[in-house]
């Protein structure tokens, strides 16, 4: 690519305008007015960091200035065009040689399930080891209950990454009415909207569901209409795991159009969680979902979408593979059925079609909690177990509840979605079950920035910094200057290594230089330092 083109293309995919576009935003594009371009205001005499010399992508801009930069506390206090003399200029505690480095925002990962995690592993560092210095969890209807309580663990135990939650629709609807399948009452979605408002004022950024998961595939779209309304008048957002991702039950379009609606008719921003075509009975269908979104957002609508970068996606294989009535109750609910020959029969019926549209049983891989068929396939389990797919899939989720990963994605799509200005990076992460958690920011420079040049570096960094502050209105994050708080991440591109894979998903990343969370330094080449300066970000409080 000539440089007229790479300019061009940065333009289209990494600058600021992208989102306001997108979305009408004035008010976003007007905080992060603050953020474009490098400053020369006055050299600090005296500052904790100096990242010397590096080639500043400030998050929001397409072109990197060679620049340098000072840390006093956590936040950034100076930021210019580098000088040869800084070292003498600014004595700094620690100064940090970024010649021929990329520096730019520490990545803020918009979706992840890692809450009950890190009251576990609260380092986070394979995502620290990534480049990321916040994260977003509450994801697709699941959060920690009530956030102010979990906000507390996390702020007594200390974290690495600055850690935000959203209220998740199926949490409440479980503490309302359990698993049921049927439909709220008033009353009940009346004590819904309760909690909901509750976890909003502890700082929750809003509402996410799970609409195929249980029990969020049982209610009906006025259910979560209802409990968006309740999130509205502070602002807050509706993020989905849409009803149907596939061609099954509503269908891929139609879901959707269904979460477009939902926020269209509640007055709420909507982001689409992972967005994707999955499974071959929906493939190639992006350009008709991307039509559907950009038409509500030239309607005026502030909608968004965050992706992982994986052709596989990973759930339990009960989810993936069984059907959706079979599951009320849970997976207790399904052994349950199980035990009905007749409503086995039923069962197994369905199952050959899921497992088809998974791709197969050659390329189902058996991971977390599979026991000595972990890395497998469900060919080879079965093959093992002595048993057809059928059997064998519902002999390993009786006995293990296994999770697992299924490729059902298209590149064409993958990448027709990536290559949206209001699309995100994200990783959608649970630990040790699908590379994703500990690869994808590794994985988007590797393969779709070095390897395939999908995304020009800034448009990369763009996505993975200043549009999810714009997109979630978290306050002086992703973006580098003066008054930020120092996020920084450091790294050389073709020497980044996202070591994860379908049968070693805990692999960590390689190829960071640097990683800072509010102005310590918590990564520092590889290797994690022990650092727990990440802070918990609640809407209102942290946000603009
Ligand atoms: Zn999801």
């Amino acid at each position: 690519m000539d440089r007229r083109d790479f300019i061009r293309k940065s333009l289209v995919l990494g600058g600021t305008a992208g989102l306001a576009i997108a979305t009408g935003d004035a008010e976003a594009k007007e905080a992060l007015a603050g953020a474009a371009g490098v400053k020369t205001g006055r050299c600090p005499r005296k500052a904790d960091i100096l990242i010397k010399a590096g080639e500043l992508y400030n998050g929001t801009d397409p072109l990197p200035v060679t620049s340098d930069i000072a840390i006093t506390g956590e936040r950034i206090v100076y930021v210019g065009k580098a000088n040869p003399k800084i070292e003498s200029r600014c004595k700094a505690k620690k100064v940090i040689d970024a010649t021929g480095y990329v520096v730019c925002p520490g990545f803020i990962d918009p979706h992840c399930h890692l809450e009950s995690l890190l009251l576990k592993q609260k380092a986070n560092e394979p995502y620290l080891r990534m480049g990321v210095t916040t994260v977003i969890a509450g994801m697709c209807g699941g959060s920690q209950y009530p956030l102010s309580k979990y906000y507390g663990k996390l702020e007594s135990q200390g974290i690495g990454t600055n850690t935000a939650s959203f209220t998740g629709h199926n949490t409440v609807r479980t503490k309302v009415m359990g698993s049921e399948d049927r439909f709220a009452t008033d009353e009940e979605i009346a004590k819904m909207q309760d909690l909901v408002r509750k976890d909003l004022e502890d700082g929750s950024f809003g509402l996410s569901s799970g609409l195929y998961y249980v029990p969020g595939c049982f209610s009906k779209q006025s259910e979560v209409v209802e409990l968006c309304k309740t999130i509205a008048p502070v602002g807050g957002i509706y993020t989905t795991h849409v009803r149907n991702e596939n061609k099954y039950g509503i269908g891929l379009y139609d879901s959707i159009i269904e979460a477009l609606e939902i926020g269209k008719s509640a007055g709420v921003q909507v982001n689409i969680s992972h967005i994707k075509c999955l499974g071959k009975g929906v493939w190639y269908q992006s350009d008709k979902v991307i039509a559907a979104i950009e038409k509500y957002q030239k309607e005026g609508m502030k909608v968004t979408a965050d992706q992982y970068p994986y052709l596989a996606s990973g759930l339990g294989l009960a989810s993936a593979i069984t059907p959706s009535w079979s599951r009320d109750g849970g997976v207790k609910g399904l052994r349950e059925r199980m035990k009905d020959p007749e409503v086995l029969a039923k069962i197994k019926a369905e199952m050959p079609g899921l497992i088809d549209e998974r791709g197969g049983a050659d390329t189902i891989i058996l991971t977390a909690g599979a026991k000595e068929y972990s890395g497998k396939t469900l060919a080879v389990a079965a093959q093992m177990l002595g048993l057809n797919e059928v059997d064998a899939a519902l002999a390993l989720i009786d006995k293990y509840n296994p999770s697992c990963n299924t490729f059902v994605m298209n590149e064409k799509d993958v990448v027709n979605y990536m290559t949206r200005p209001w699309v995100m990076s994200c990783s959608d992460g649970t630990f040790g079950s699908h590379p994703r958690a500990a690869g994808t920011y590794a994985e988007l420079i590797q393969k779709y920035v070095v390897e395939k040049g999908v995304l020009p570096l800034a448009a990369f960094i763009r996505r993975s910094t200043s549009l999810v502050a714009e997109t979630y209105r978290i306050k002086d994050r992703g973006v580098i200057r003066e008054g930020a708080f120092a996020d920084v991440t450091i790294f050389r591109p073709a020497e980044v290594r996202a070591n994860a894979t379908y049968t070693s998903a805990k692999l960590l990343a390689n190829g960071f230089k640097n990683v800072i969370v509010n102005g310590q330094v918590a990564v520092e080449d590889d290797n994690y330092l022990g650092t727990l300066s990440g802070k918990v970000i609640r809407r209102g409080v942290d946000t603009f």
